[in-house]
């Protein structure tokens, strides 16, 4: 009898004296703790009435306990699911109605107001704090170090996480111990991590990035973390000399950029940077290397599907593209309407199957069965297409495509030409409903600081380079692009916005 995923955490442990995480408040945690408290918090779990099969909702401020309480999920044979602690209690209503947990575990501070809405659906509720306080916590104090973990096969739920919500609600997508496992595994090996990298943790922890990259592939190498609470640059700076490796979203790189210190001889430890959840921009690409003569590695995954392809260890790290597909990932380029595999270099829908692909969005049969070909194909909703040499380009997302006078307009193209003008920070390019047109090309963009420069302009200089359909109607200038805490920006927000614009 095992537990598949855990064990394969277990099987790969060091020694158990040595560290998993330092903390940013100055706490270091081995992995024997991590084998304790994850214990003593699936008794916990029991004795709050969580029972295999089970879901454990969990908002709470990231904490080694709250990663302590997701292994402690598994090893009791209980479903994790992680929620955005930006949700209101509206959106937790929302979620505790649909994934209807036997357990909510939240913030202390916001216990009075989520612990009804807990105990309306039918929940249990506990607390954990930031320092790891709190009823969950108190309650595991009291319980042996020693846990017998439920069975669970590869196909068994490991956990329920829902989607950023960047295109509309967000699904709750069905991920099982294989999936997280196998695909925890492959990155291992691909990005060569080992017992001893020490890598800087500054991601949230209720999105896949954070908690199943990130987390699973320390505790996969028996790896360890510099795990820090928030992202702040000036301390991440301050912390590369100690660290091998760096799991970032783009705006992350961004950030670390204007920072006066970031230099070669700050990153002459780390081995690796990391960049997804959002597309990196080539020139972050580039002025990243000229600074700290790193080449960051970008990859491209979902919640549906943990990580799909990944720019080369050795070999080139192509600016702009997302790499090749992992070992042990299928991925096509189809005809969005058939599903038809199109033509090397052809634009269409991303498609993938794999060990790492979901078994399906938690409650949705009807939006699953739409998700999948026939052939057990997952369609990402990422439009993109292969070059020549096999790279993965991600042209944008399929509900971003914008359809004018007739013509399909990829954003992406259009946003690289603005983005590469001098008196540019960065651009995002939408379609608004138009009367003549059925959508007009909407440009927003945020210009350099003391930058001046004008619609025309803009226009002006890339009508060389851009067929005349692709010409923005409209340019607007904003000081920043509204993103998700993931730095995804948001699009639909954009569109609300400015959806009058051309009424
Ligand atoms: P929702 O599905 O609810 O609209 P979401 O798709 O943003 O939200 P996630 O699963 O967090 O939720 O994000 C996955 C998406 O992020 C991918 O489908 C892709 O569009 C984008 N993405 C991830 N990595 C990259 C990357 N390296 N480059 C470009 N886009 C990326
Ligand atoms: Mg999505």
């Amino acid at each position: 009898m095992s537990n598949h995923l855990f064990d394969a955490f277990r099987a790969r442990m060091p020694a158990p004296g040595r560290r998993l995480m330092a903390t940013d408040d100055g706490r270091s945690i081995t992995y024997g703790d991590m084998l304790a408290q994850s214990a003593q918090l699936a008794h916990a779990l029991v004795q709050f009435g969580v029972r295999p099969g089970d879901r454990v909702a969990v908002q709470v401020e990231k904490s080694p306990e709250a990663i302590f309480l997701y292994l402690a999920c598994l090893r009791a044979g209980a479903a994790f699911l992680p929620l955005n602690t930006a949700y209101t209690l509206a959106e937790l209503g929302y979620f505790f109605g649909d994934a209807e947990p036997r357990l909510v575990v939240c913030d202390p501070a916001k216990a009075a107001d989520i612990g009804p809405l807990a105990e309306r659906s039918g929940a249990a509720v506990a607390t954990l704090g930031s320092k790891g306080e709190g009823s969950l916590t108190e309650s595991a104090s009291h319980q042996p170090k020693e846990f017998h973990d439920v069975a669970r096969e590869p196909d068994d739920l490991a956990a329920i996480l829902y989607t950023s919500g960047t295109t509309g609600r967000s699904k709750g997508a069905m991920l099982s111990h294989d999936n997280l496992a196998s695909n925890a595994l492959v990155l291992v090996e691909h990005w060569r991590f080992s017992t001893d990298d020490v890598l800087i943790h500054a991601l949230p922890i209720f999105h896949t990035h954070g908690v199943f990259v990130a987390t699973n592939v320390i505790l996969m190498a028996g790896a360890s973390m510099l795990f820090e609470q928030k992202f702040d640059a000036g301390r991440i700076v301050a912390l590369l000399p100690g660290a091998t490796a760096l799991m970032g979203v783009p705006t992350f790189y961004v950030r670390l950029l204007q920072q006066a210190g970031l230099n070669g001889q700050a990153a002459k430890n780390i081995r690796l940077f990391i960049s997804g959840s959002a597309p990196l921009l080539a020139e972050t690409h580039a002025a990243w290397r000229e600074r700290t003569g790193h080449a960051i590695l970008e990859r491209y995954g979902m919640t549906e599907t943990n990580m799909n392809t990944s720019n080369p260890y050795d070999g080139e790290r192509r600016a702009g593209t997302v790499g090749f597909p992992l070992p042990g990932v299928s991925l096509r380029i189809a005809d969005p309407d058939s599903g038809r595999p199109l033509a090397q270099g052809e634009v269409g829908m991303i498609e993938v199957k794999g060990p790492n692909v979901f078994a399906g969005y938690w409650r949705m049969p009807e939006k699953t069965k739409a998700e999948f070909r026939d052939d057990g194909f997952f369609i990402t909703g990422d439009l993109g297409l292969i070059d020549a040499d096999g790279y993965v380009h991600i042209v944008g997302r399929g509900k971003d495509l914008i359809i004018s006078g007739g013509y399909n307009i990829y954003p992406k193209e259009i946003e690289s030409e603005i983005d590469a003008l001098a008196a540019v920070s960065e651009s995002a390019v939408i379609g608004i409903a138009h009367p003549d047109f059925g959508e007009g090309v909407t440009a927003v963009v945020v210009r350099k600081p003391g930058s001046t420069v004008g619609a025309a302009d803009i226009i002006g200089a890339i009508a060389g380079r851009l067929a005349k359909y692709k010409h923005p109607k409209q340019v607007i200038f904003v000081d920043e692009l509204p993103r998700n805490t993931m730095g995804k920006v948001q699009k639909n927000l954009l569109r609300e916005t400015y959806k009058d614009l051309f009424a």
